[in-house]
């Protein structure tokens, strides 16, 4: 089941289960739109994955499938990051 985390990992901006702001991998590593926009584009900076809009989990469903609670903060090193972002920028998620 979709863990729901309820931060941006590299901002710690609060992404609830009803934001459509959150962006996931496949590993679930999670990120809102505006870091994702402008430090990541589709490459995951933990896995070199791409990203996703995180599906939303109905408010009806949250009682019995909560979303997680504890917070994932961990900047990203933006400097270090470049040597995968480079790599994979330019190559579709599908492809590498
Ligand atoms: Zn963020
Ligand atoms: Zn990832």
């Amino acid at each position: 089941m979709l863990e729901l985390r309820p931060c941006c990992e590299h901002c710690g901006k609060n992404l609830p289960p009803n934001s459509t702001s959150a962006r996931i991998c496949t590993y679930e590593c999670t990120f809102c739109k505006d870091c994702v926009d402008e430090f990541f584009t589709n490459v995951c900076p933990n896995c070199g994955g791409g990203f996703v809009p995180r599906p939303i989990r109905p408010a009806n469903q949250l009682s019995k499938y909560p979303a997680k609670k504890e917070a994932l903060h961990r900047p990203v090193d933006l400097a270090k990051y470049q040597t995968l972002y480079l790599k994979n920028k330019n190559i579709k998620p599908e492809n590498r």
